[in-house]
Order: structure tokens, then sequence, then C-alpha cells
């Protein structure tokens, strides 16, 4: 299974679905053509307080071709790394090592 290739962008400007506006993650088809990776229905006008954090979403998942990478790279050279000595738990996860969950949102974000 491969995603459509990167690099994934917010796109600059809203989609119209039926009533519905949405903001896309578009993703690059062959070079020219940009292809759309998900819709976000805009739940709320720009004024309000949770439109901020749907902006954010909107960003973390543009840049998943990049994290992903980014994350296959250094897990890399750290393949059998594994924080045992307890250094290394953080995050959503504190009682799995940073290279356990590396591990295993890349397997997550590769449909394993
Ligand atoms: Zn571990």
């Amino acid at each position: 299974m491969k995603h459509t290739p990167g690099p994934w962008k917010v796109s600059n400007s809203l989609r119209h679905i039926g009533k519905r506006s949405v903001q896309s993650i578009v993703g690059d088809c062959d070079g020219v053509t940009s292809v759309v990776v998900c819709d976000m229905p805009l739940e709320y006008e720009p004024t309000h307080a949770a439109y901020p954090k749907m902006m954010a979403d909107a960003y973390l998942i543009s840049c998943a071709p990049d994290l992903l990478s980014a994350l296959k790279a250094i897990m890399d050279d750290n393949a059998d790394r594994c924080g045992d000595d307890g250094n290394y738990f953080l995050g959503y996860h504190e009682n799995i090592c940073i290279y356990c969950q590396a591990r295993a949102a890349i397997a997550k974000a590769e449909g394993k």
C-alpha cells in the first residue's frame, strides 16, 4: 500500500460540496496535477474559537508524508534500539519507549 506522493499541502482555496465548504489537503499526483487527499468539512467560521484547531489539524495532516519519511530515516539508523534504560518514554504512551512508538507509528501509517 502506497500513499499519494508528497508533498501534501493545505489548499489555498476552499472547495464547495453541495452547501458545505471544505478545506482540502492536496497531494502531488504527477508533478502537475494535485489530487485531493482528504477534505475537512468546515464546521466553524474563521472567527469561531475552534477554527484555529481545525486548521492546525489540516497542517498536521498535510505534513504526514514528510513526518513518515523523516521518521523512517531516523529508524533506519536505530532499527534495533529500544529505550529500555528508561530515558525514552514520552508522549501519549508513557509506558512505551519512543523507538517502539516510532515503529508502531510507521506500521500504522503503512496500514500494517
Ligand atoms: Zn522500546
